[in-house]
C-alpha cells in the first residue's frame, strides 16, 4: 500500500502531498522527484509491475510526471529534503491518502 503525506516548507509556504521517498502500492511503484522546471515535488510512476523480480532499478532522473517528453530536469527525493523552490528543509505532515 502507498502512502502519501503533505510536506510544506518553512521558508516560503511550498506545500505539496507526495511519498516522499521510494513507494510501493498493488499496481505501481513510485518515487518522489523534485522537478527543477516544475519547482515542485512529484511522484514518478517508475513501475507498473510492482511485484517484478528483480524490481526496475530506479532512474537517477526519473521522467517528470508533468512533461510529455523527459525534457525536464529532475532528481530523486527523499525526506528529509530541501524544498524545490527555496531549498529550506520540507517538514513533513500528517499522513493524507493511502493509495491502492
Ligand atoms: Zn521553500
Ligand atoms: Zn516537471
Amino acid at each position: 500500500m502507498g502512502s502519501s503525506y503533505s510536506f510544506a516548507c518553512p521558508g516560503c509556504a511550498y506545500a505539496a502531498e507526495v511519498s516522499g521517498g521510494p513507494d510501493t502500492g498493488e499496481a505501481r511503484r513510485t518515487v518522489t522527484i523534485s522537478c527543477a522546471t516544475c519547482k515542485a515535488l512529484r511522484d514518478a510512476v517508475i513501475s507498473r509491475d510492482p511485484f517484478k523480480e528483480p524490481p526496475d532499478p530506479i532512474p537517477k532522473r526519473p521522467a517528470c510526471p508533468n512533461a510529455r517528453t523527459r525534457s525536464h530536469r529532475t532528481v530523486v527525493w527523499s525526506h528529509p529534503g530541501p524544498c524545490p523552490r527555496c531549498g529550506a528543509e520540507l517538514v513533513r505532515g500528517p499522513l493524507t491518502v493511502c493509495w491502492d
